[in-house]
């Protein structure tokens, strides 16, 4: 019986191989691994000597040659498949132990070159294991040295087994398979002069497991993480976990949302999420006022909220925070004070993300270019909400003109409403949100829910700016928001009864302004 052995990572093949010698197994081997084995001390036959061929080309052609193919091909069970080696000196090869260049460690060095990665691309060895695990029925063909042991174990108590060959096949064109997908993701995010080429924000459809979690949404649900291949920059895949207990589904789909929402603001601002809504939003002079005025939005729903900030947390943060339960923190940084005050506070999850470059290209704003969204045996795909709006795109449909400082909290409430779930209304005023209401059937529940919040967290909505993520398709919305104190309003428009809803807002004696754009998210 021959094996042939050609490996790179050299981990445990000289004990594999004497055991294959122990049992009267030929050793066939390449250079590297020949020398090796021959050093131990083990009687080993050059591929080079079986082929009639040196290795050649810098080891490119080593073992591509018909007697190590036809070895490996023939089928032992058709006669004229054994005549055929038989006529041509073709030994049967029947094991083969091969492991491949290391490619995928090639290419995650630093500074690795496109000419260090196409050096690493095997030839020779897919092709092996490819021959072999093809002829699995006669052939068993090992691609790790986790298999070793066990191959060995078998071999020694007589033959492999055909469960054991098929599997090992298996094994082995996984294996090919992902080699060849690692070859496919380096080339294609690199351009002819190694420079990277990636398509800003997309994915290319191949992702990477994180982790295994404890469990999804639900304890009886099973669930896994994953990032793209190539995140975008500054997206939470990206973030480093300081400290605190592992991430669960729900603190990565929370974190999400409010890493999203908070690095759309430029001043310093602080979200806190709860059941994927945010539930306090503000901007302030610094991350400590900005948590503070967020916090008063709603600070019984704020318990046990993800918060996100857009700029390093200091001591005077972290210790506002630290009063409350939360669940996840986290910035772009952490004093060294921060951190000192969150080690008395273990549990707390501390996520540091760098913030995205910023641009205009949703790689750049650390977003994903497309929005997928699972259904029954099926899925939606659509490009992402980054429309951003600016002041110059509003406008004033009322006979009452908003005052400058009322355009900015309507700004700041479009902002925040493009991520509370649909039905959302929101009540701002200097750069904090007053009242919430979000992810009813009903506008008009969401827009009493905000105001009931604000009655909670004892704030008067008096003269706030309220942003509806859709068009009122009535003026009660309109009356209940104003109702409840709204001087200003901004809402999409395109509904019907537009002209309804406007005369009902001079009627009331405030301000609106159109955005053009619908936020919904569902
Ligand atoms: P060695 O260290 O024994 O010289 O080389 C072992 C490595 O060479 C293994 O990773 C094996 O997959 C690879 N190899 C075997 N035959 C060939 C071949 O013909 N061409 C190339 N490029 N690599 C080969």
């Amino acid at each position: 019986m021959n094996a042939l052995l050609s490996v790179s990572d050299k981990t445990g093949i000289v004990d594999f191989a004497r055991g294959l010698h122990a049992l009267g197994i030929r050793l066939l081997s390449t250079g590297g691994t020949a020398a090796l084995l021959a050093k131990e001390g083990l009687p080993v036959t050059e591929v080079a000597e079986v082929t009639g061929f040196p290795e050649m080309l810098d080891g490119r052609v080593k073992t591509l040659h018909p007697k190590v193919h036809g070895g490996l091909l023939a089928r032992r069970d058709l006669p004229e498949h054994m005549a055929a080696l038989a006529e041509h000196g073709i030994e049967t090869i029947d094991l083969l132990v091969v492991n491949l260049y290391p490619f995928e460690a090639t290419v995650a060095r630093p500074g690795c070159t496109l000419e260090d990665a196409i050096e690493n691309i095997d030839i020779g060895g897919p092709a092996m294991v490819r021959s072999a695990a093809k002829n699995w029925k006669d052939v068993g063909v090992l691609t790790d040295a986790s298999q070793y042991a066990e191959v060995l174990a078998e071999l020694q108590a007589g033959e492999l087994s055909k469960k054991t060959r098929f599997a090992l096949s298996v094994a082995a064109f996984n294996r090919i398979s992902q080699y060849d997908g690692a070859i496919s993701d380096y080339l294609s995010q690199i351009q002819e002069d190694g420079s990277h080429a990636l398509f800003p924000g997309q994915s290319n459809g191949r992702f990477i497991k994180l982790q295994d979690l404890r469990y999804g949404e639900n304890p009886h649900q099973q669930a896994a993480f994953y990032r793209d291949l190539y995140p975008a920059p500054g997206s939470l895949v990206t973030a480093k976990q300081l400290q605190g207990k592992e991430l669960s589904y729900n603190n990565i789909a929370d974190a999400d949302a409010a890493w999203e929402c908070v690095k759309s603001f430029e001043l310093p601002a602080c979200v806190i999420v709860k059941h994927a809504n945010p539930c306090g939003v503000a901007v302030g002079r610094d991350a400590l006022e900005a948590y503070s005025k967020a916090f008063q939005t709603d600070p019984t729903s704020a318990f046990g909220g993800i918060i996100a900030f857009n700029q390093p947390v200091d001591a005077a943060a972290a210790q506002a925070v630290s009063r409350q339960f939360v669940e996840v923190l986290m910035a772009p940084g952490f004093s060294a004070e921060a951190l000192e005050i969150f080690k008395a506070k273990a549990n707390v999850r501390l996520l540091e993300i760098a913030l995205p470059p910023g641009g205009d290209t949703a790689w750049a704003q650390g977003r994903n270019a497309m929005d997928v969204k699972r259904i029954g045996s099926g899925l939606l795909l659509q490009t992402a909400d980054n429309r951003e709006l600016t002041l110059a795109e509003l406008k004033v449909v009322t006979k009452v003109q908003p005052t400058p400082q009322q355009l900015q909290d309507l700004l700041f409430a479009w902002k925040v409403a493009k991520y509370v779930k649909s039905n959302a209304i929101v009540f701002c005023k200097d750069g904090m949100t007053m009242g919430v209401g979000a992810g009813q059937m009903s506008r008009l529940d969401s827009a009493r829910i905000a105001s009931i919040k604000a009655e909670h967290a004892k704030l008067s909505l008096a003269g706030t700016a309220v942003a509806s993520d859709a068009f009122f398709p009535f003026r009660d919305g309109l009356d209940v928001v104003v109702d409840a104190g709204a001087s200003c309003v901004i809402q999409p428009g395109g509904s019907m009864r537009d002209p309804e809803v406007i005369a009902a807002a001079d009627e009331r004696g405030v301000a609106m302004v159109f955005s053009g754009v619908r936020h919904f998210r569902h």
